[in-house]
């Protein structure tokens, strides 16, 4: 029996998850079109390969990835693409973003997919590139590609993968279906993982509140020797990588580190189907299960949903009611952000799209002054200062909050949930990490600028420098020549017969 370990802080909101009734994957809609933004991941975005007026089929390709940290879209089904252009995105910031828009034929036209049976005769670069060509970026609610994640160029390599079923957000209860419908799906496709990254244990991690998903992950691994199911009791935010390699092998990613650091790689249990589909099958990421919940929809569940599918055509066929609900949230009420238009469409990290109403989750309450009474630090998972964080985050001290470990906060909202003061911290922490990426970015563009510039001026101080020698050079041969009382007229015809000689010796 494998020791479970607590991790610093954490809190026990509400968990509300019965709401979208887990275990039961319902078909989404099939909307008019679809809204396919070129950046679903982190990383640079795909670079469109249609044109508008081109026929798609499903699963085609329509963008492709730029860079090795970017990963391609593909169609979810056939039409016709009928605009390339900027639309609503779910983000934070309520930014918009270029997206291919594709009017959907209704006929649901696939392109022919092959895929590799015998996988273990593969190499892991092989693999690799399956994944990356499949579009696959984690589904966990990140977005990181899975083929870079896959791509430790650890000596030591990776020993443990962990299946990362913790899904500790209240009312998300996306993993948790997945885990109860597709529990097989998930340990081949974690085999295949742990083959690519050479890991001799698999390590199935679900929290003891999904104890449906924790019998069938059980029953799913009879056969696979390397792999163990995991529970633990449930705590927000235990599904953080960092929170629950701690909880599982006791072991500290170091700050600013990350997980294949200490030999450990953590994928999302959609994400492992999601590899077993591109290497068994050659189908690209193309569809997701997302959780719709929250008390103003009248028929919450678990849909799996194109992606690219508008919000609002989600919304509306689990029964939205737009006057009961106060807002709509892309994700859940601790980590998730407003969706500010309902045109925005579902994409790789959608896992939840909760709307609430007024009762259910009131809007957050005006801000007071900060009273020093550390409960954010008592919570936090990350062992951070939040009230410090906070202080250094007004102030824009960049280097304070460098210094203070902003980077390892993982933005999950415990530290504003206990907050006595409403303060809303996370929203300072965001602000104050996209401030440091953009001096980071700045420096560099100065520092590039700068190394320029100097390189100039070395090449022009050579130059001049070189020209001063022969200068001098040519100084010192004549004032040579006068001491030695040579004829300077007669001495440079010479020369030119001489040259003239070598010319015609040399064309002969
Ligand atoms: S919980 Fe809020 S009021 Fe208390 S120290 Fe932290 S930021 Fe200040
Ligand atoms: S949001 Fe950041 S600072 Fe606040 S509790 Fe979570 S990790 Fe700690």
């Amino acid at each position: 029996m494998r020791q479970i370990h607590d991790i610093h802080g954490g809190i026990h909101p509400p968990e509300r998850k019965e709401l979208s009734r887990p275990g039961n994957v319902i078909d989404g809609p099939v909307p008019a079109q679809l809204v396919l933004p070129l950046s679903q991941h982190i990383g640079a975005p795909a670079s469109p390969v249609v044109n508008i007026g081109d026929q798609v089929l499903g699963g085609q390709m329509i963008a492709e990835a730029q860079g090795p940290v970017s990963v391609p879209v593909h169609a979810p089904s056939s039409g016709t693409v009928i605009a390339i252009e900027s639309r609503a995105v779910p983000h934070a910031s309520g930014m918009s973003d270029t997206c291919i828009v594709v009017e959907l034929d209704g006929q649901d036209t696939w392109t022919p997919t092959s895929g590799i049976t015998d996988w273990r005769q593969h190499n892991r670069l092989e693999l690799m590139n399956c994944v990356r060509q499949a579009g696959i970026a984690g589904l966990g609610g990140a977005g990181f590609p899975t083929a870079i994640k896959l791509a430790s160029d650890r000596d030591e390599g990776i020993h443990t993968l962990i299946i990362n079923g913790t899904e500790c957000e209240p009312y998300i209860s996306a993993d948790d279906t997945v885990m109860q419908c597709y529990a097989e799906e998930i340990v081949a496709g974690a085999e295949i993982l742990a083959h690519i990254v050479g890991a001799e244990t698999i390590l199935l991690a679900v929290e003891d509140n999904k104890p449906d998903a924790a019998a069938a992950m059980t029953a799913a691994a009879q056969n696979c020797e390397m792999a163990e199911v995991v529970t633990f009791p449930t705590k927000y935010p235990s599904g953080g990588e960092k929170q629950l390699i701690e909880i599982l092998l006791n072991a500290q990613v170091p700050s600013g580190g990350i997980p294949a650091d200490i030999g450990v790689l953590c994928q999302n249990p959609s994400t492992a189907i999601a590899v077993l589909e591109a290497i068994t099958l050659g189908k690209p990421l193309t569809t997701r299960v997302t959780t719709v919940t929250g008390e103003a929809v009248g028929d919450p569940g678990n849909r799996r949903v194109m992606l690219g599918t508008p919000i609002k055509d989600l919304l509306g066929q689990a029964g939205f009611d737009s006057t009961a609900g106060n807002r709509v949230l892309h994700g859940g009420p601790m980590m998730g952000f407003a969706v500010t238009d309902l045109d925005m469409p579902v994409v790789k990290i959608t896992n939840c799209v909760l709307a609430p109403t007024a009762e259910e989750l009131p809007p957050p309450q005006p801000a007071q002054p900060c009273i020093r009474c550390g409960h954010c630090a008592e919570a936090c998972p990350a062992s951070l200062l939040p009230q410090q964080l906070y202080w250094y985050a007004r102030a824009k001290d960049h280097e304070q909050l460098e210094r203070h470990n902003l980077l390892d906060c993982i933005e999950c909202g415990a530290c504003a949930y206990v907050c006595p003061s409403h303060i809303p911290l996370v929203q300072y922490y965001r602000s104050a990490k996209s401030g440091i990426k953009d001096a980071q970015q700045e420096k560099i563009r100065s520092d590039n600028s700068r190394g320029r510039f100097e390189a100039r001026q070395e090449r022009l101080e050579r130059e001049a420098t070189a020209k001063e020698a022969k200068r001098a050079a040519r100084k010192a041969a004549a004032e040579a020549r006068a001491a030695s009382g040579e004829d300077p007229v007669q001495a440079a015809i010479e020369r030119a017969k001489a040259k003239k000689a070598e010319q015609q010796e040399a064309d002969s």
